[in-house]
């Protein structure tokens, strides 16, 4: 909801209720975008999406050779018809015929990885390769509702060997977990809140903590009518390379606090946990073996040996992963939340009041004869269709079978090709960027996985320049003056960099979605900017600060 505001001229005290996007939005029309994004207005760099500009080209050439493979399929089960009637696929010698396809197209893109996924899918993970095949053709041609709703069975494997890859690693890790297939991370969202409503795991007037800076959907849904939940923060410091400190996440103690929302790696910061808070957590849990964890790893494949609180805790926590960022497949809507089969959520709902228990039985009786059996999973997928409408609920096949391919591309890149080649390429955009602003990249942190950089003028002012020339910027500029300047001045648009409410001299630069030479581009605007500051620090005080070099 746009409140108005005057982009761009002198009057932005509106701007503080600004959410980010909203902010963003305004900055856009300042940097002459109009009020909706366009990528095809060249002139304009846009740093503030987090829409990567690159993409997984390998699993969408197969997706596209196995759509033409299921066509066959589908025309052979059907004699002849020029009217344009097919049937479906046919499970009999499929693997057969998808091995003489294979044959005819040979050196077609797709084809080769199609045929690696196959035997994947056979010799790695023990599956049937006709039934995947099958799984495969029928899902590509969306000729069924996805049946299991949840998700679709060989699928729901192949993801969740995938997540154990990436979100569990050499983990040790006890036991099984589900998986159900979503319209991406922000579903995976409105579907845990709600169904956490629902079934009084969190009601209104609860407390829940939040991890700091995040991505401000969070902080923006408890605060919503549905939900009027109170907020803890858990404030991650610059200064402690964004990690929480021991003091911030005892705050988990307190018995009141119900659930624990974190991104991680983090957004905006993009820095993943280190070992030490992810083991204090897990010592903390053991403590409050009640507390419900929802971690969204949505970064977690960019960050180097990665670990997510679900490896960790897996028994307390939510797992959201999505497809959008790494695969560059935002338009396609795929994402996945995954529990733990032994958890303290199922453990939760079957402690509910003898109350609250009968009405959740007479919520879910049209849909199993044993509601009170029914695993949180489960009852997310039949609240995201509200319940009565859940034998039409689950992800659209094709979606399935897009994020299968994903999720086998990745598994059978054991050299991780595809992981360095998008690593090396966000790392040389951050490395562009800093060394035109003229500072150098603070040694290496291996908690940074750098799909966003945030340009905190506090702090690194204060570093090069002292905390004087920072204390009169503060107190002589406002707050988003640097995001709108850069925005009409340079054209440059950034998201700010401390979410939501808080003022302050800072912006998140995506490096995922432009091109090296636009990050020089940015990188030289907020250098300009910065040594005019300093020269306007110089003369109203007669010091002498050095220009940013
Ligand atoms: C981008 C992003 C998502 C992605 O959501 P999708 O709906 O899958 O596109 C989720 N969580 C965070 C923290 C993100 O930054």
């Amino acid at each position: 909801m746009a409140k108005s505001t005057q982009s761009g001229s002198g009057d932005r005290a509106g701007m503080a209720s600004l959410s980010p996007f909203e902010l963003k939005d305004e900055l856009i029309k300042a940097a002459g975008g109009g009020a909706v994004e366009r990528p095809a207005n060249l002139s304009m760099l846009n740093a503030g999406r987090g829409n990567p500009n690159f993409l997984a080209t390998i699993p969408r050439h197969g997706f596209w050779q196995l759509g033409l493979f299921a066509m066959r399929e589908s025309e052979r089960s059907f004699a002849y018809m020029p009217e344009g009637v097919g049937g479906f696929p046919m499970r009999e010698g499929l693997e057969e015929r998808f091995e003489i396809f294979a044959r005819e197209n040979k050196g077609v893109p797709g084809i080769s990885f199609l045929l690696g996924a196959v035997s994947y899918v056979r010799d790695q993970l023990g599956l049937n390769a006709g039934d995947f095949l099958y799984e495969m053709c029928e899902g590509i041609l969306g000729s069924n509702y996805p049946v299991p709703d949840r998700m679709l069975k060989l699928s729901e494997q192949i993801v969740a060997q995938y997540l154990r890859r990436e979100m569990i690693g050499k983990h040790p890790f006890v036991g099984d977990f589900d998986v159900f297939a979503v319209e991406g991370g922000t579903a995976a969202m409105t579907y845990i809140f709600n169904t956490l409503r629902e079934n009084f795991l969190i009601s209104a007037g609860d407390t829940i903590a939040l991890g700091t800076p995040i991505f401000t959907p969070y902080i923006e849904i408890p605060r919503l009518n549905d939900y009027k939940l109170n907020v803890v923060n858990l404030e991650a410091d610059v200064a402690n390379g964004w990690q929480f400190s021991k003091q911030e996440l005892d705050k988990l103690r307190d018995p009141k606090v119900k659930a624990f929302f974190l991104v991680n790696p983090s957004n905006p910061p993009s820095v993943k946990m280190d070992t030490k808070s992810l083991e204090y957590i897990a010592e903390i849990v053991k403590e409050r073996p009640d507390l419900i964890i929802l971690t969204d790893d949505v970064y977690g494949t960019f960050a180097d040996d990665f670990v997510s609180l679900f490896a960790l805790c897996p028994q307390n926590t939510i797992l959201v992963y999505s497809y959008s960022k790494y695969f560059g497949a935002t338009g396609w809507r795929l994402g996945a939340i995954a529990t733990h089969r032994e958890n303290v959520l199922d453990k939760q709902l079957a402690a509910l009041s003898k109350e609250k228990r009968a009405q959740l039985h007479t919520r879910y009786e049209s849909i199993t004869t044993e509601p009170d059996k029914l695993k949180f999973i489960d009852r997310l997928v039949a609240d995201s269709r509200t319940v009565a409408l859940n034998h039409t609920a689950g992800l659209s096949t094709p979606q399935q079978v897009q994020m299968a391919l994903f999720s086998l591309f990745s598994l059978m890149d054991t050299p991780d090709a595809y992981k360095n080649a998008l690593k090396r390429l966000i790392r040389s955009r951050k490395q562009a960027l800093y060394r035109e602003i003229g500072i150098a990249p603070e040694v290496k942190d291996e908690n940074e996985v750098d799909y966003y950089a945030i340009l905190d003028m506090e702090y690194l002012g204060e570093r090069r320049h002292g905390r004087e020339l920072v204390d009169w910027i503060l107190e002589n500029t406002e707050a988003s003056e640097m995001l709108f300047r850069l925005a009409k001045e340079a054209r440059v648009v950034l998201l700010p960099g401390r979410g939501f409410g808080t003022q302050h001299p800072s912006g998140r630069v995506s490096l995922a979605n432009l091109n090296e030479s636009d990050y020089v581009q940015i990188g030289r605007a907020i250098r300009k900017l910065m040594d005019e500051y300093i020269e306007r620090y110089n003369k109203a005080t007669g010091k002498k600060s050095g220009t940013a070099k």
